[in-house]
């Protein structure tokens, strides 16, 4: 039996585009000609989406199941809201505003079957604003100094994960994290592909300039300490520069006598470095902080609702349990899942 697919969609106030997005999508899935399931994450969506995500389970209950957040808890969260629930044998993550054609999913399947355990994906022909994508190769550049991780897109969300990655990844309890980095630090056999890109076609994009730095923050904190040694390997050079000045003031004050030139050119320097002992400050701060939410250990997200049928996925083939895994192995965050799943389905028998 070919391997069953499940795909991860984190959805956050798209009312607007979740009825193309149903239209698309399942067609696309059922031309696969295998077992899948659509798993929605609603995170803490405050329009309608949530609503129609029940409706959409109503239509399609063997093969969607939707996990309502009880809060906004951000995308990367969300899709580990989803993967916490995945029991496909490949695990394919897709934005729900369609910038990612579902109809793409097929190539990911297929370099999957070829035996590739991470698909990473390239957007041959971009569809955003045009300071995004500056800033984007410009992250992405970046990052391919500071970091181990080799990936050329970093932006597009459209991925496969192998069943082996989705289990490493869910036994890692990072509460601030960029799922495609951390996939791609479990692959064995990365690949990347060229998928199509489309411009949004309603609402708007969730991320703001402010937390797309935070989510580049997140990346490079992550997954490197260079932006660290970046301001000691400053900071040494500075001070070697800074000791010649310093002689070389004290001999001129010895054989010349005082002077005052070039004061302001002195202050000009120093409020330079003042600037970049503040950025240095706040870079530590952003390692300091990431490690107090980490001990603080609150679970990452909280779930209010999982609406699903029955066990496993269909496979159309009436009375046939398909091979997937059991529900997730015990974890501190899942405990909490499950202790939550438990109270709002008090009929359920695990
Ligand atoms: N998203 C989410 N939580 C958030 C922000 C975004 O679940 O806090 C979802 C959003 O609904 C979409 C995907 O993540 O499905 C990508 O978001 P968006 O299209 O706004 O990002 P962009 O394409 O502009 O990078
Ligand atoms: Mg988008």
């Amino acid at each position: 039996m070919s391997a069953t697919v499940s795909v991860i969609i984190p959805v956050y106030n798209e009312e607007a585009g979740l009825a193309p997005l149903f239209e698309r999508l399942y067609p696309a899935l059922d031309a696969l000609g295998r077992g899948y399931e659509v798993i929605f994450v609603d995170d803490g969506s405050r329009d309608r989406s949530a609503a129609l995500l029940r409706e959409q389970f109503e239509r399609r209950p063997q093969c969607t199941r939707v996990v309502l957040l009880t809060r906004n808890a951000g995308q990367h969260m969300a899709i580990l809201a989803g993967f916490a629930q995945a029991r496909g044998d490949y695990i394919i993550t897709l934005d729900a505003d369609l910038q990612n054609p579902p109809e793409e999913i097929g190539k990911l399947v297929a370099a999957m079957d070829q035996g590739a355990d991470y698909v990473g994906t390239v957007r041959a022909r971009r569809h955003d604003v045009y300071w995004r994508k500056v800033a984007s190769r410009l992250m992405n550049r970046i990052r391919e100094r500071t970091t181990q991780i080799r990936i050329t897109d970093q932006g597009c969300m459209l991925r496969g994960y192998h069943r082996s990655i989705v289990d490493a990844i869910n036994r890692c309890v990072e509460v601030s994290t960029f799922v495609p980095a951390l996939g791609y630090t479990f692959a064995r056999h990365p690949v990347e592909i060229e998928v199509a890109h489309a411009g949004r076609a309603t609402g708007q994009s969730k991320y703001s300039i402010y937390r797309l730095i935070r989510l580049n923050f997140d990346l490079m904190t992550g997954f490197s300490v260079a932006p660290l040694q970046f301001f000691t390997m400053f900071g040494i050079l500075v001070s070697l520069f800074s000791l010649g000045f310093v002689v070389d003031l004290a001999i001129r004050r010895l054989f010349i006598g005082p002077e005052v030139q070039g004061v302001f050119t002195l202050f000009g320097l120093a409020f330079f470095f003042i600037g970049v002992l503040l950025v240095s400050v706040g870079v530590v701060g952003e390692y300091v902080g990431r490690i107090y939410e980490q001990v603080r250990q609150r679970p990452r997200y909280t779930i209010s609702a999982v609406l699903e049928e029955g066990e496993g996925i269909d496979t159309g083939e009436t009375g046939v349990r398909p091979a997937v895994l059991p529900a997730p192995k015990s974890h501190p965050q899942l405990d909490h899942t499950e202790m939550l799943r438990a109270e709002h389905d008090p009929g359920r028998s695990s």
